[in-house]
């Protein structure tokens, strides 16, 4: 496994980068893997590629730089423009190549760019894109989810490092990252959205105590997180301290956008099978012929390609360098509650094989047909990345220009803020 940077830069043709890209994928896709994608798409892949084959061969992509193909070289992209990276993403999808580190890419990177320190960019972009070091989301507390700037974690400066006392939940894959992105109080006198400052957290430190929370799927990939002064170099701020809100802004509309499936790889759709399953299970079911399925399934179909003509454009629009805004909240509310009634009709076509059903699995949620899986799976997607009920006030407020939901300490300081 040789690992090569793909020989595309900034005065490459779409053209000549799609035939780059064919020798690339001729020269280091594993054959079995090309195969299957040229046979028979996303599906045979899965048939003959594991997570852990994938995983392992990974290095080989994130060094090439078509990760990340409009990033410029030194951050572990290739530097080149819209239209071309729009090529380079066409002649690879038949092989699937999905980006690991998703949190890393959508969450952590949009802050870096928008108001990193060059330093920061270069010491943490690279690994991110080459899936060296993971990232997750330090952000929700016990009291602080959807209201995010009452969180009550702090952080206080002890000569050139911050420690950090709090807890947070609900982390997504912190036990198996190596940093965070992280959001702590530097000073409860200000109003609360004023006294935030954004940091990067190296979790495998003594003060950081990492704990397992279940899905209802019965998985256990989030989890809740322990910070007893645990250390943050102050080179490890990003931006300036107080301004830790309109940071995160970055990071926040982004995921929204990663969770509506429009971000950068590796999550297109969180929990189930896309519409064609659906079709193919009707078929397989004998229900094909029923009007309310038919009516069900035409519809699904209609909306999924509007989410994918919606994330489409979103994409485009975050490799052009646009910042996603609060248009991101329209894709998010739209993608998550499509994928939910989806999912619902595909275990409504189960029948009563979705209430019980047989089998060897050692444990619960591995035993879970497919479609159950999907729907318990996808009840989280109008919570995760913000709640629907919110992304509906930012519609309002942000993109409609309706008046602001009131606040009645708007300008109280934090510290004097009653809470439970
Ligand atoms: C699967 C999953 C993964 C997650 N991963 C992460 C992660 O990696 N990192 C991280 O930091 N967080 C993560 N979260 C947390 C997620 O961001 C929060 O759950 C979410 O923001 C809602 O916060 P809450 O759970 O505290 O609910 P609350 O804020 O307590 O909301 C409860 C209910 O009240 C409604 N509500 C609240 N305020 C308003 C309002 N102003 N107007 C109308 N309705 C309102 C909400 O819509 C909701 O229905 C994850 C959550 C899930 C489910």
């Amino acid at each position: 496994m040789t690992e090569t940077r793909f020989a595309v830069d900034s005065s490459t043709s779409a053209a000549d980068a799609v035939t780059a890209v064919r020798d690339w994928v001729t020269e280091h896709v594993p054959a079995a893997w090309r195969e299957a994608g040229e046979r028979g798409g996303a599906a045979a892949i899965r048939a003959v590629r594991s997570r852990e084959e994938y995983a392992q061969w990974y290095p080989v992509f994130g060094a090439s730089g078509l990760v990340v193909p409009t990033w410029p070289a030194e951050y572990g992209g290739l530097g080149v423009s819209l239209d071309v990276a729009r090529a380079i993403d066409g002649a690879l999808a038949p092989y699937n190549l999905g980006r690991l580190n998703p949190l890393g890419l959508n969450l952590c990177a949009p802050a870096l760019f928008a108001h990193g320190t060059e330093e920061q960019r270069l010491r943490f972009l690279p690994p991110i894109v080459r899936n060296e070091e993971r990232w997750c989301q330090l952000f929700s507390e016990p009291g602080a989810g959807s209201d995010l700037a009452s969180l009550a974690t702090r952080a206080e400066l002890d000569g050139d490092e911050w420690r950090v006392t709090g807890q947070k939940v609900w982390t997504t894959w912190a036990h198996e990252s190596e940093f965070a992105v992280m959001l702590a109080r530097t000073d409860a006198s200000l109003t609360k959205r004023k006294g935030i400052t954004y940091f990067l957290l190296e979790l495998d430190q003594p003060g950081v105590d990492i704990r397992p929370l279940r899905h209802i799927t019965g998985e256990a990939d989030f989890n809740e997180v322990f910070l007893d002064g645990a250390r943050v170099p102050e080179s490890q701020r990003v931006g300036d301290v107080g301004d830790g809100w309109r940071v995160a802004n970055a990071t926040l509309s982004s995921e929204r956008q990663m969770v509506a499936g429009a971000g950068s790889g590796g999550v297109d759709r969180i929990g189930g099978l896309g519409v064609e399953h659906a079709i193919d299970l009707a078929v397989k079911r004998g229900r094909s012929a029923e009007q309310m399925v038919r009516q069900r399934l035409a519809g699904l179909y209609a909306e999924e390609r509007i989410r994918a003509w919606t994330n489409q454009r979103a994409r485009a629009g975050a490799a052009a360098g646009k910042p996603p805004g609060p248009g991101s909240s329209v894709g998010k509310l739209h993608s998550c509650e499509v994928n939910q009634r989806l999912q619902v009709l595909a275990t409504d076509l189960l029948g009563m094989d979705a209430l019980a059903w047989e089998s060897d699995a050692p444990d619960y949620d591995s035993s879970l047909p497919h479609e159950v899986h999907g729907m318990l799976r996808s009840r989280a997607n109008t919570i995760e990345g913000g709640t629907s009920e919110v992304n509906r006030n930012i519609v309002g407020e942000r993109v409609l220009g309706l008046p602001r939901e009131p606040d009645p300490f708007k300008d109280t300081p934090w510290a004097e803020v009653p809470r439970s």
